[in-house]
């Protein structure tokens, strides 16, 4: 029986952070109650058909601020999560919070309720960054926050961090990557500023951001932040991921290594049985398609073999141990090395790929062409 991993979105937020442009929704909380009750019921549409033969190694609860519903509320939902799958005894599961959304009371029924792993939102240590970013708190609750989380038991824990924001320097990055290690946060997540279309900062930067991050700047916080991340005890396992040893987020493991996953929710997607669907992002249609149908899909996509293969070179090179060679033959039953020789060669003699008898894994300059190496595999 195949492992999974199990997503839940809740698409609510406490005020839209000016550069989001995931599906969350702020000034909506009179839908939270029929929120919930329509993903219970989607939740509830896997139960014994489904329940049985799909196994669930991690339960991965996103937003969106999940934690603006009550302690209560999640441990309901986790409860019939583990009504209707079959939950690992030892799954890891993964909540998504922010600072100011959470108290020690909410923090202990959710420990208590077997959520082992707290992600927080950080984004900066610096108040004027996180005011720039429209953040709801100050890096002080983040601290509290994280204090209170392991008070109430998580060991877990993730912050996000930004960097590249416009007016943050080099100094500022790196103390905020110094300030959340000496927490003793597990993993951290650190993804440069991406302004997409569509969200408040970027119609301020049309206008012209002051401040704004060059380019070269940009690589030099995500070099000197991979060096002093490592000095400190995290390594990275993936291009953007860094974690203490053993403490590697399990469910988006899984999601590099192409594996498959359930979602449930607005917005949330699916690949399953090699299927990849996704449910409407609209939180008012969501809620009614499922009290009227039930499923709430606006499409699907069967993803073919060629496409799997690409997929799974694309994500797998972000990863630190790359691809291993076993486990793609099983999959796929050819030989990565073989079929992609002049590829691989290639790769190599630009110093991109390193080839050992277990794994075709990225270099550390490899790193920094992440797309140069998925395009190579794209015939
Ligand atoms: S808290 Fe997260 S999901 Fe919500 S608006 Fe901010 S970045 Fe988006």
């Amino acid at each position: 029986m195949k492992a999974r991993g199990l997503y839940l979105h809740f698409p609510f937020c406490a005020r839209k952070c000016s550069y989001c442009d995931f599906p969350s929704f702020p000034g909506k909380e009179r839908y939270m109650a029929p929120y919930l009750g329509a993903l219970l019921k989607e939740i509830g549409g896997y139960n014994k058909e489904k329940g049985e033969k799909y196994r669930i190694s991690t339960i991965f609860m996103g937003g969106g601020t999940p934690t603006l519903f009550n302690g209560d509320h999640l441990a309901g939902a986790l409860d019939k999560c583990r009504e209707c799958f079959n939950v690992d005894e030892d799954a890891e599961i993964t909540i998504e919070s922010n600072p100011g959304t959470v108290d020690h009371k909410k923090l202990l029924v959710l420990r208590k309720s077997g959520f082992n792993r707290l992600s927080i939102g950080l984004q900066a240590w610096q108040d004027r960054l996180l005011k720039f970013l429209g953040r709801i708190h100050t890096a002080r609750e983040f601290e509290d926050a994280v204090l209170m989380a392991q008070k109430a038991g998580f060991e877990n824990i993730n912050a996000d961090v930004i960097f590249g924001i416009p007016g943050q320097s080099l100094e500022d990055w790196l103390e905020t990557l110094k300030r959340t290690a000496a927490l003793n946060v597990t993993h951290i997540s650190a993804y440069s500023l991406i302004v997409e279309e569509g969200t408040p900062l970027y119609k301020l930067k049309q206008k012209g951001l002051p401040g704004e991050v060059a380019e070269d700047a940009e690589r030099e916080m995500y070099h000197k932040g991979v060096d002093l991340l490592e000095r400190l005890g995290f390594y990275r396992y993936e291009i953007s991921n860094f974690a203490r040893p053993g403490y590697e987020c399990r469910h988006n493991l899984n999601y590099w290594k192409n594996g498959e996953y359930i979602g449930c929710g607005s917005g949330a997607h699916q690949y399953l049985d090699g299927v990849r669907s996704y449910n409407t992002p609209d939180l008012e249609a969501y809620i009614e398609m499922m009290s009227k149908t039930g499923n709430a899909s606006l499409g699907s996509e069967k993803i073919d073999r060629d496409q799997e293969v690409f997929e799974t070179l694309m994500l797998g090179f972000r990863l630190t141990e790359g691809i291993g060679k076993d486990d793609f033959h099983k999959r796929f039953g050819f030989d990565l090395s073989e079929r992609y020789s002049d590829r691989i060669s290639a790769l190599k003699r630009e110093g991109l790929v390193l080839e050992d008898d277990t794994a075709i894994r990225p270099t550390a300059r490899g790193f920094d062409f992440q797309n140069q190496i998925a395009l190579t595999f794209l015939d």
